[in-house]
């Protein structure tokens, strides 16, 4: 008689060990693809999500394994009408899987970057990257038990962290809560699905504003709230939180977990939008009065300009035309990183850096002052 094969693993696997959490099982990522260094992708596939986001897989030029941290984005750049424009994109798809990597990009209405992919990134089409950067990752808090909470887009480097747990073959508990306009906006529904059946421990809930065309909903309907997390997730007090989503929805999740008496300690998020960031980086216009000058030279390079001790270093190269690699000019993205060889700075950063690489000499030039003659290692 034929056995009947339960999809469902039912059967507690024996304790292994977590490796999950540990950035040292991540480690190489940095060594392999430094966030300052530039690449160029080839597109080997492109695959419709919903109606208005895709997924771009890559694979390097020399068809080399790239490394990362699941959860880290990467920062594009691409010549549109004859300026280049350079925007970060979480990558979604596992370290687990070195030889391919993905972007989940949804189509922002008058968006420049996000409309130029989805029109031209064909098959055997390049895009320039620059390498992995950001410390939203499964290391900033390593946990037994976690509470994924995501909306819309904000959803990629979750699935990149869910994705990586499962090729790790590691039962982690955790629940993943995803907020939608409507169903049929829902992204990665069925996998996220498919990877629910696989484990007990892994459970997903889709919530939904809205019905939308298709109708026929019968899962949570409305926004996240207390109510919703305490009937659905009870012990929602007892996890490690990673939000990611629009402005407003990760406010709303903030608020709410505190009024739900989560630990603020056991909370990270992930901004998709510089432009809300709290603490601007500039120098003030009233600190700029008693300058120094100092000079910076780039030990790779050659080149030299000079710099006032008010500027940051990015600054101060923006006006000498020395083109360095930057992003959010706001020391989250981490994408303009580099070793300090000679010299000192003063670096306010917000978080886009860790504490790890600042032992290893590594700044931000976007927040980083000088307090002598600098030698950079580009
Ligand atoms: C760390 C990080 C990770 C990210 N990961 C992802 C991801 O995985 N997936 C994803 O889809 N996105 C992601 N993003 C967002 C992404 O970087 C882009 O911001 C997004 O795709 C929009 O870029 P765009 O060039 O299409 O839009 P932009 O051109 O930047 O436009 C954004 C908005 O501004 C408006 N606008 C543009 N120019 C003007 C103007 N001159 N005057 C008035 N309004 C204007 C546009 O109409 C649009 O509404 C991430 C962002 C960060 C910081």
């Amino acid at each position: 008689m034929n056995s009947v094969v339960e999809p469902r693993i039912l059967q507690k696997r024996p304790e292994t060990v977590d490796r999950f959490g540990l950035a040292s099982t991540w480690e190489r990522a940095d060594a392999q693809w430094p966030s300052h260094e530039q690449r160029t992708l080839v597109c080997c596939r492109v695959l419709d999500e919903t109606h208005d986001v895709r997924t771009f897989v890559f694979s390097s030029e020399e068809g080399q394994p790239l490394s990362f941290e699941p959860g880290q984005f990467i920062t594009v750049s691409a010549e549109i009408d004859g300026q280049t424009v350079s925007r970060c994109y979480t990558i979604s798809s596992p370290p687990t899987r070195p030889y391919t990597l993905s972007i989940t990009v949804k189509r922002t209405p008058g968006g420049v970057m996000s409309n130029w992919l989805h029109t031209n990134m064909t098959l055997g089409r390049t895009l320039s990257a620059f390498g992995p950067a950001g410390v939203f990752t499964p290391s900033a808090g390593p946990a037994r038990k976690a509470l994924y909470l995501s909306a819309g887009s904000g959803v990629t480097p979750l699935m990149a962290m869910t994705r990586a747990a499962f090729d790790l073959g590691q039962d982690r508990d955790v629940v993943f809560v995803h907020s939608a306009r409507t169903p049929d906006d829902i992204i990665f529904a069925k996998e996220l699905d498919a990877l629910s059946q696989m484990s007990s421990a892994f459970r997903v809930i889709h919530v939904c504003e809205a019905q939308g065309e298709q109708g026929g909903w019968q899962g949570p309907m409305g926004r996240l709230s207390l109510d919703l997390l305490r009937a659905r997730v009870p012990d929602y007090q007892e996890r490690e939180v990673f939000t990611c989503g629009p402005e407003g929805y990760m406010d709303a999740v903030r608020q709410l977990l505190l009024d739900g008496n989560h630990d603020p300690a056991r909370y990270h998020q992930e901004s998709f939008d510089f432009a809300e960031t709290i603490e601007v980086v500039e120098a003030a216009p009233e600190e700029a009065s008693a300058q120094t000058c100092f000079s910076v030279r780039l030990a790779r390079s050659g080149k030299t300009f000079t710099i006032e001790s008010s500027q940051t270093v990015l600054a101060a190269a923006r006006k000498a035309g020395v083109p360095l690699p930057s992003s959010c000019s706001q020391g989250i993205c981490g994408t303009c990183k580099t070793t300090v060889l000679e010299g000192t700075v003063e670096m306010k950063h917000n978080g886009g850096i860790r504490p790890r690489e600042i032992d290893k000499g590594l700044r931000l030039m976007c927040c980083s002052r000088p307090t002598s003659d600098l030698v950079l290692d580009m």
